[in-house]
């Protein structure tokens, strides 16, 4: 891994990308950074999803907490996502099902229920967002769309799940006007959310509770021992806990996460605004939309009716340069009637992948936790992520404990090779999306 930092490669310090969201959410206050040395319960580092949510529960049971964020508040994944808020894990239940066991395999989807729950709740009184409901997922291949009403039979005869529903091609095209799918489900259990907006709203919840946030505070080392010692440029935090929730972004902090956790980056672009006929004549509903490529296409509108597309990703450390280019490509090919529309906003962001897309829980030492790895399906299991590292910290330890017990595997190559065996085999499998 060359000596490149995440937290800046792309970005400027303390500045909040070029998105749609950076540019149409009202940050609170300016927060400090650390200067000093402090002392509490528990130290929390990112603030993202899982460190705001993590932070949140345990002050809600009257821990002292503090988050120490290297940039801003959302600044990673967690404020330049697509919002979908599904549930299931990134692995589909019959994988989880031949990899762990049904008993297990039930566990795991009752958590990723429990995870979008979560999510409506804690979102339900912010009042700049919430979660719309529905998500179509849309076959690109006619031998998909036999696999994907099947697996909505699997979920509705095995888990009882009776929110989702198969689309005949009729269906599917009258809800997304595109000429690129075959069929396709529609799961109203699902969801989305204005990532950012929600980020804020967790935050708020947070400093109104007494957490003590610090941004633009980049801890440099964490040291175990009672208290844990947390290290950053300015400052120093003795916690009894710690909780690691830097997903993509953690770099070399934590040697044992890394080897498990590798960051990815993928792109998202958002048209001009259009009007409630234009908006419906692409999707109707207001739903959001993911396909079955390998390199998903997912897609849905902003409060101001922009569509949102997010496409293509990179395994480099550095985006590309032209994101508009790379990810109106996969647009017009699903909506070629947008070739005349405008592009107003394009970024990227870095998320954690892990060799199986099951997210990484682990305990270290005892009173450092981490969980991350959520492999692109982390707005609903990222909260709650935090929430379970927040149990685990209240002595209800064993959801986390459970997670923690779902094998990750290390990359093979460790840190210098894995990102060329993995681009290897990413381009394997996106050069068969479009084979
Ligand atoms: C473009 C994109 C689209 C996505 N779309 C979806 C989607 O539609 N649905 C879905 O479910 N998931 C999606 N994901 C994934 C989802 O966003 C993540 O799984 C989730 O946000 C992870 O949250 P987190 O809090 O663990 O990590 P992050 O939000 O990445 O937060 C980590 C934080 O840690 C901080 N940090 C890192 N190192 C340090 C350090 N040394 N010191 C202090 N702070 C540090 C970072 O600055 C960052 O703020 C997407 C991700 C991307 C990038």
């Amino acid at each position: 891994m060359p000596n490149m930092d995440l937290l800046t490669a792309n970005d400027k310090q303390g500045r909040y990308p070029n998105s749609y969201y950076a540019k149409n959410a009202n940050h609170i206050l300016e927060l400090p950074s650390l200067f000093s040395d402090i002392e509490v319960d528990v130290c929390v580092v990112g603030a993202g999803f899982t460190g705001l949510s993590a932070a949140l529960h345990l002050a809600q049971s009257g821990y002292s907490v503090a988050i120490i964020e290297a940039q801003r508040i959302g600044f990673g994944a967690s404020g330049r996502n697509g919002g979908q808020v599904s549930g299931g894990q990134r692995m589909d239940q019959e994988g989880l099902e031949s990899m762990l066991g049904d008993e297990h395999a039930r566990a795991l989807w009752d958590i990723s229920q429990q995870s979008v729950d979560l999510v409506r709740e804690l979102s339900a009184d912010m009042n700049d967002c919430g979660v719309v409901d529905g998500i179509i997922h849309t076959a690109h291949r006619e031998r998909y769309v036999s696999e994907e009403h099947a697996y909505t039979d699997h979920l509705c005869d095995k888990y009882g799940y009776g929110k989702i529903r198969n689309l005949s091609r009729e269906e599917t095209r009258d809800l997304v006007n595109s000429p690129a799918y075959y069929g396709g489900t529609l799961d109203m259990g699902a969801g989305h959310i204005d990532p950012l907006r929600y980020a804020f709203g967790l935050a708020r919840k947070c400093v109104d509770l007494g957490v003590m946030i610090y941004e633009q505070s980049k801890v440099i080392d964490v040291q175990s021992g009672d208290p844990a010692l947390v290290k950053t440029e300015g400052g120093l935090v003795h916690a009894k806990f710690v909780v690691l929730a830097c997903n993509g972004y953690l770099g070399r902090l934590n040697h044992r996460v890394a080897a498990r956790v590798m960051p990815i980056n993928n792109f998202i672009i958002a048209t001009e605004p259009m009007s409630e006929s234009a908006q419906e004549a692409l999707i109707k509903n207001n739903h959001a939309v993911a396909d079955s490529k390998f390199v998903v296409n997912y897609f849905r509108f902003s409060l101001d009716r922009r569509l949102l597309f997010g496409g293509s990703e990179s395994y480099g450390y550095k985006f590309p340069g032209d994101i508009t280019a790379t990810v109106r490509k996969p647009m017009l090919q699903i909506y070629p009637q947008l070739k005349d529309t405008r592009i107003d906003y394009a970024w990227g962001g870095t998320l954690g992948i892990t060799m199986n897309r099951m997210p990484h829980f682990e305990r270290m030492e005892g009173n450092i936790l981490s969980a991350s790895g959520y492999s692109g399906h982390g707005v609903a299991m990222a909260t709650m992520g935090g929430k379970m590292a927040a149990d685990a910290i209240r002595g209800q330890a064993e959801q986390f404990d459970f997670m923690a017990s779902v094998p990750t595997p290390r990359f093979p190559g460790g840190m210098m090779l894995r990102s060329p065996m993995l681009v290897l085999a990413m381009l394997w499998y996106s050069m068969r999306d479009r084979l």
